[in-house]
């Protein structure tokens, strides 16, 4: 196999990529100048070494000492509100509207309609333990973010149901976002006054 099959094969494992797209790819690289193809490169041999993951909240971010939490989780957030989000651009989406004080925990996507297996699509059990943990630190709401579009709205009703016991024993309030977005937004690409607006709206 050639060089630009087997990086189109690479590339082909992008979300929404395919074989055309793939190949695209591969011929705009040879026709860049080298700066570029090795400064692409680099990014992405760093990637991996400088992004790690929060273990409190599963967000990406830069790596800076030995710890295993990221500033959002170590500063002093507002305990007692927890905003579950699918992805990690949502939580940069809210965390830009600056119209959120609290803590976050990024679920990891969405579950199709129609899933067999929803727990192997989302951090579900992650976020059990998360609750269980922060409980103790004084949390009473759990505030659900996800799109409001068919897969959010059954992801939303998954979690709403896998939470309600431990919600229900600890005391905690599970409110979502869903009524102050209109039907088909995607929280990554609201602005900062809709979310605004959601938030105070929650129920
Ligand atoms: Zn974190």
């Amino acid at each position: 196999m050639s060089s630009i099959d087997s990086l189109a094969q690479l590339f082909m494992k992008f979300p929404g990529i395919g074989t055309r797209q793939a190949k695209r790819f591969v011929y705009f690289l040879l026709a860049q100048d080298p700066h570029f193809v090795d400064s692409l490169a680099r990014e992405i041999a760093a990637l991996k070494r400088e992004i790690v993951q929060c273990e409190g909240c599963y967000r990406f971010y830069p790596r800076a000492g030995e710890g295993r939490l990221c500033s959002v989780c170590i500063d002093d957030a507002d305990s007692a509100t927890l905003m579950v989000v699918e992805k990690d651009t949502d939580f940069e989406s809210v965390r830009r509207s600056g119209s959120y004080a609290g803590r976050y925990f990024i679920l990891g996507g969405t579950i199709p309609v129609l899933e067999r297996d929803p727990a192997s699509k989302i951090r579900i059990n992650e976020l059990l333990a998360r609750i269980e943990g922060d409980a103790a630190d004084g949390l009473t709401e759990i505030i659900l973010a996800l799109s409001v579009n068919p897969e959010g709205d059954f992801t939303r009703d998954y979690v709403i149901k896998a939470l309600k016991p431990i919600a229900e024993q600890l005391g905690i309030t599970i409110t979502t976002l869903g009524r102050g977005l209109s039907t088909g937004t995607e929280l990554e690409y609201s602005d900062g006054d809709t979310l605004r607006h959601a938030l105070k709206n929650r129920g």
